[in-house]
């Protein structure tokens, strides 16, 4: 892939630090430049060496750039597309890594200048850490990557983006943002939720039992924390923003959780033994597919 010229991060945190890594391993672009908002940031990204400059203003960072990518929570979309876009070159490519995709599609959309080439992403990685601290290269190594291109979008700059992320080690998938948004909705935003509440339900335990499940926390707890320790704001804005995918998921989760209710009250393992192996099934193949 011929590297692009520029490569503008808005936002260095986990994922925008991430690419910027494995974007200067691979020698992905002439040139790193990130903006954050917090000059603690600024100096981290630039301490770190992951990027050539590092910006106050996103538009200061789009400014001149062939591939800009939002990496910040998608709540602030609207607004720093809006920013960016009177120094949009014609030509550059514009994407994101949101965990949503209809949203984004909304909020940027209608500022993208003639000419700019959108195209929505969402890599399908990450941990509970934020910050340019906790990125790494190998972050995308494996991983799908969704680009969610509208229809009638360019196919050279589809084409360069698609290399960008398999540059970066990632499987690449297109898709509907709708169909995105759904399957998500079940695979990263309920598990959340559930984490969320799971955890919240622990908090508000009387004093003596709180301090029991800390103890013994590896029956399964644990797990739930890892999740539920992942970044606020950010989670915020997914919910908010995929509203209607999450709440049809949510509701289909409640009338599974009362059958399980229902099976636990009148003693019916049979139910609960069946749905145990099916579901013992799908982690077997997330194993086969790598994905674990
Ligand atoms: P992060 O580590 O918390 O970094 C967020 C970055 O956005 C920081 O540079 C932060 O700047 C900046 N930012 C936050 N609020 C802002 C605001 N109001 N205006 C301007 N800049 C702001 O976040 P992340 O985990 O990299 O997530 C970034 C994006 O990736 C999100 O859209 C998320 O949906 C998506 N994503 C995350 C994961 C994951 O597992 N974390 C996976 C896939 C996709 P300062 O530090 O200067 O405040």
């Amino acid at each position: 892939m011929a590297p692009f010229r520029r490569l503008a991060l808005i936002g260095i945190g986990l994922i925008g630090s991430s690419l910027a890594r494995v974007a200067r391993r691979a020698g992905l672009a002439d040139e790193i430049v990130c903006s954050s908002r917090r000059e603690e940031t600024r100096e981290k990204a630039l301490a770190l060496g992951i990027v050539d400059h590092a910006f106050a203003s996103a538009a200061d960072a789009a400014r001149g750039a062939d591939l800009v990518l939002f990496c910040t929570p998608v709540g602030t979309y609207a607004d720093l597309s809006a920013e960016i876009a009177p120094v949009l070159e014609p030509g550059a490519i514009l994407s994101d890594v949101g965990s949503v995709k209809q949203a984004v599609v909304r909020d940027i959309g209608p500022n993208v200048p003639d000419g700019v080439h959108f195209i929505p992403g969402h890599p399908i990685a990450g941990t509970e850490h934020s910050g340019p601290e906790s990125g790494f290269a190998e972050l995308f190594q494996g991983r799908w990557c969704i680009l969610t291109p509208p229809p009638g979008a360019d196919a050279d700059a589809i084409a360069r983006l698609r290399a960008f992320w398999e540059a970066a080690g990632s499987e690449v998938v297109e898709m509907d943002p709708a169909h995105h948004d759904k399957v998500l909705a079940i695979t990263s935003h309920l598990p959340h939720l559930i984490a969320y509440t799971i955890v919240g339900t622990a908090t508000d335990l009387e004093e003596s039992l709180r301090s029991e499940v800390i103890k013994y926390s590896a029956g399964g707890f644990r797990d739930f924390t890892r999740i539920a320790a992942s970044d606020p704001v950010m989670w915020r804005d997914i919910f908010l923003d995929n509203r209607e995918a999450v709440l049809e998921m949510l509701g289909r989760f409640s009338e599974d959780l009362a059958y399980l209710q229902r099976a636990i009250r009148w003693g019916e393992g049979d139910k609960l033994h069946e749905l145990f192996t099916r579901t013992r099934a799908i982690r077997r193949g997330i194993i086969e597919a790598r994905q674990a």
